[in-house]
């Protein structure tokens, strides 16, 4: 017999019975709107939730994309962005904040004025510049706004091959991992997703410079619209749960792994991470 979904039982149980209150930490996060739900903040509020932590949504930009090809897109005003951030943390404490895309020099200025108000807060940049089917997702000032306010902030960076090369002019990990701590990251995570490597390979650099640490996972067949959203949103989450930089590298590069094995295809084109799977199973 199945068990009962959880949300049911909540609704039918008294009060005094209900689970006893778990902790939620708020993950702010800064992002496009992809309107086929594959990447960007829909992404980041899936991932999140799945893994515990309740999201506070800032929205960069508005893209016109579906799962095949991305269209166009439109930058919000910064002083909307920056705004949406501050009426956010005036309320609630914030465990940890996670950024993707942010598209010009004055969204980046607008989403490092914030950051730069929660010091203590860590901060996992995912520096997106390209959608994965092609297209670009930010203007010519993007790069060197990224290299200068944002980048020196990040308690992590979570940049591919094409980010690196764009990022630091080499496509080299050690290389582009060491070019990125001489802007002042802290931890830099290549991953090896667009990499022409049989099996999957990332690289975690610690204080970079100091450790390596390499992880290996078998490559799906597939190519996957979100799963660079995902595994950023995941370091994030587990951040904000208090875990170690390594063990939240760690634990995001496998939930991510374990979401884009059981990927979809909504639509004609790439497949999407089913990132509740956490809670599907949980509620089986
Ligand atoms: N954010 C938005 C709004 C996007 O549209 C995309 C890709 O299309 C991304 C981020 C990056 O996606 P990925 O995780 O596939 O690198």
């Amino acid at each position: 017999m199945r068990a009962p979904a959880r949300e049911t039982r909540h609704l039918f149980m008294p009060q005094s019975e209900k689970d006893p209150p778990t902790q939620t930490p708020s993950v702010l996060i800064f992002g496009g709107h992809d309107p086929s739900g594959g990447a960007g903040i829909a992404a980041d509020i899936a991932t999140l939730l799945a893994l515990g932590c309740h999201p506070l949504v800032v929205i960069t930009a508005i893209t016109v994309q579906n799962t095949k090809e991305l269209k166009r897109y439109q930058l919000l005003d910064p002083e909307l962005v920056a705004a949406q951030a501050q009426a956010l943390i005036e309320d609630a404490p914030i465990a940890a904040c996670k950024s993707g895309m942010l598209g010009s020099a004055a969204i980046v200025a607008a989403v490092a004025a914030t950051v730069a108000a929660l010091p203590e807060v860590p901060l996992v940049v995912d520096p997106v510049l390209h959608a994965d089917r092609g297209g670009r997702l930010g203007e010519d000032d993007l790069v060197a706004a990224l290299r200068s306010s944002l980048l020196p902030r990040a308690t992590l960076v979570t940049p591919n091959i094409d980010e690196c090369r764009a990022l630091t002019s080499t496509a080299d990990p050690d290389r582009a991992a060491e070019a990125l701590a001489a802007l002042g990251c802290g931890n830099v995570l290549v991953t090896g997703t667009h990499a022409a490597t049989p099996d999957v390979v990332h690289r975690l650099y610690q204080a970079p410079g100091d450790t390596v640490e390499e992880s290996q996972w078998p490559r799906l067949d597939g190519v996957f619209h979100g799963s660079g959203c995902t595994l950023a949103a995941a370091a994030a989450a587990h951040l904000a749960h208090g875990e170690s930089l390594a063990d939240a590298v760690n634990h995001a590069l496998r939930y991510t792994w374990e979401s884009v094995r059981r990927a979809y295809r909504p639509g004609a084109g790439q497949e999407v991470p089913r990132r509740l799977w956490p809670v599907r199973e949980v509620n089986r």
